[in-house]
């Protein structure tokens, strides 16, 4: 049986993208050695990394004066690196939710750390709008897209001060004005690579502004002026980055992404909001992700949640129950999900609807 995996991260990554991937791992390049016992520094890998760069720059159409590095510690390590280099005095933070609280928790050990707007009163089921954005702190950071609750900020905003971003889970599925960013920054198990390696766009001149002390490991520079190559960095992972984004750059690019996701996305919300089982669980609509779809039973259907997974599972859905904080189900259309596999589950819905 064909499975799909609609996984929130890891997640599914295309097929040809793994299979190089394998070959890579079993003997790289022709030369004898596997990707995975070669220096970071030899001539064989050192192509691998500066054309991962310059596709990101490429796919992202990232102006002059950026930095593209791949580190390890992921998304996680970032909510504390991002304050290390650019808070100053005060930040600012806008709470979507668990990972954008984790990333104020963060800023806390470096100075003044204040939400500027929230969605908390509402179960993070909306982006906040409309909020004044002080003008004495230092930036103000994001959270681009929400995984656990499907929210989406589809467009990337004005501010008068820095601005950083947290695109974990939806960065590559659109085209990104990056110059209105200071700082972009995710892991890359959701929609580029495998786990391991963390992706962060930086402009440059950005850098340098805090008297504190950054730790070697912590400072952007360190990477900026060794081509992410300080340590050595995670060289598989790497590759399959690479390899996602030749991939992704022959499918036409982010335009093609973003439209591919907004047909996926737009063919289950619509079956959501059509079937008597189900609903939403973000209400305002503009703000409903294109990578992470969130729903549940409505109420009088309830007690199905067990049964409607096993459902599911039966036929091939892979990773579709939610985050324990929303409940119900989410599907994770990443660049790699097929229309096909949106089709198997929203067909999967349609037959259990008439079941009930
Ligand atoms: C998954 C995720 C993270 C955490 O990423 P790690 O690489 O596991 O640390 C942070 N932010 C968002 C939006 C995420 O989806």
């Amino acid at each position: 049986m064909k499975k799909y995996n609609f996984g929130a991260g890891p997640c599914v990554l295309p097929r040809e993208v793994i299979e190089k991937t394998a070959n890579a791992i079993l003997d790289f390049n022709g030369i004898g050695l596997s990707l995975a016992e070669i220096s970071h520094r030899s001539k064989d890998f050192k192509p691998v990394m500066e054309e991962a760069q310059q596709l990101v720059k490429e796919v992202l159409d990232v102006p002059e004066g950026y930095s593209v590095l791949f580190l390890g510690g992921g998304a996680s390590l970032q909510f504390c690196q991002i304050p290390a280099n650019f808070l100053v005095k005060k930040a600012g933070y806008v709470n979507t939710g668990a990972w954008a609280k984790k990333a104020m928790k963060e800023a806390k050990h470096f100075g003044e750390t204040i939400e500027v707007a929230s969605s908390a009163d509402d179960n993070y089921t909306y982006i906040p709008k409309g909020y004044a954005v002080p003008s004495d702190i230092d930036y103000l950071h994001v959270t681009t897209n929400n995984t656990i609750y499907g929210t989406e900020l589809h467009k990337d905003i004005d501010v008068p001060v820095r601005l950083i971003g947290d695109m974990s889970s939806d960065i590559f599925s659109r085209p990104v004005d990056v110059s209105k960013y200071d700082c972009i920054y995710g892991g890359a198990q959701k929609n580029l690579s495998m786990a391991g390696v963390t992706f962060v766009i930086v402009k440059d001149d950005a850098l340098g502004n805090v008297e504190r002390e950054i730790p070697t490991m912590l400072d952007y520079r360190t990477h900026t002026k060794k081509g992410s190559m300080f340590n050595t960095p995670p060289v598989v992972p790497i590759y399959t980055a690479l390899e996602n984004l030749r991939w992704l750059k022959a499918q036409g690019g982010v335009k093609t992404m973003e439209k591919r996701a907004k047909e996926r996305a737009d063919l289950l919300y619509g079956e959501i909001d059509r079937n008597k089982l189900f609903r939403g669980t973000v209400k305002c609509e503009e703000d409903r992700s294109y990578m992470n779809i969130c729903f549940v039973l409505n109420d009088e259907y309830a007690d199905l949640q067990d049964d409607f997974f096993k459902f599911a599972t039966e036929r091939g859905m892979v990773g579709i129950k939610g985050h324990r904080d929303v409940g119900g189900f989410r599907a994770s259309c990443y660049n790699a999900m097929t229309i096909e596999g949106v089709k198997a589950l929203v067909s999967c819905m349609q037959d259990y609807e008439k079941k009930h």
